[in-house]
């Protein structure tokens, strides 16, 4: 049983790949968050420690919400057409004009949060 101890030097090869291979993709996520403006020595940490499951997380939201803002042409314009006021500055508001860049639905004119009610 005391073999079992130590590794054998294949034991010991292919662990050493698999760390190697590891802080490989570790190092590409940090460099992705980098090319996004981030500091590339905190997500290299925080992907070797925390694995790149935040750095994901974190890429992908800026990803959603680039289609969102790029999603404004005639052919995705939404099913309701009718334009409403805004409860705050009164202007007229085309439901395909509504800001949704900030996660919730805003005004284009005076930027304010808009009702459930007014948007759909
Ligand atoms: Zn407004």
């Amino acid at each position: 049983m005391g073999r079992m101890a130590a590794l054998s030097t294949q034991q010991t090869v292919i662990i050493g790949l698999l760390i190697v291979c590891y802080l490989a993709v570790c190092l590409r996520t940090a460099l992705r968050m980098a090319r996004t403006g981030r500091s590339l020595w905190l997500w290299l940490l925080i992907t070797v420690f925390l694995t790149s499951i935040p750095a994901t997380v974190v890429l992908m939201r800026e990803q959603f919400r680039a289609v969102g803002r790029g999603r404004r042409g005639p052919a995705d314009e939404p099913r309701h057409e009718r334009p409403f006021r805004c409860r705050h500055c009164r202007k007229l508001v085309r439901p395909a004009d509504v800001d949704h860049s900030s996660g919730v639905a805003a005004c284009p004119h005076c930027g304010l949060a808009l009702d459930e009610a007014e948007t759909g």
